[in-house]
């Protein structure tokens, strides 16, 4: 894992919008190219319409035109380095199970995974075929 790449999602935390949980988390999502997209939670006072950094760098990066990616690093609030949360998983799985993640504590902790441990049996597109 790149270091510009988390210091990427380290800059992304800092421009959080989370006034409600006070958790602020940034991301930085590396596309196949290189090219770098930062995400940061944007919380809403309807708080299902809260959005996680990582699917705003997901999104940006779509709306962009990119569909391949290679790593994502998550910078979180937490002491500990801490895992996306499930929604968030099954988001990145649409376009790939073997997405590098490496999440970075506030202590500096440092851990990573591959997407398809962190959901296994994810549901895509292929469990969609035979069913049209
Ligand atoms: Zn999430």
């Amino acid at each position: 894992m790149s270091d510009a790449l988390i210091q990427a999602a380290q800059a992304a935390r800092a421009r959080a919008y989370a006034p409600y949980s006070n958790f602020h988390v940034g991301a930085a999502l590396e596309t196949d190219d290189g090219t770098v997209f930062p995400g940061c939670n944007v919380e809403n006072a309807s708080y299902g319409a809260c959005f996680c950094a990582e699917r705003t760098a997901l999104v940006s990066a779509v709306v962009a035109g990119h569909q391949r990616f290679r790593r994502i690093a998550i910078a979180s609030d937490a002491a500990e380095p801490v895992a996306p949360c499930g929604l968030c998983r099954q988001m990145l799985a649409e376009f790939g199970t073997e997405l590098e993640i490496v999440s970075i504590g506030a202590r500096g902790g440092q851990v990573t995974w591959r997407l398809d441990a962190l959901l296994p049996h994810a549901f895509t597109r292929k469990d969609l075929r035979g069913n049209a």
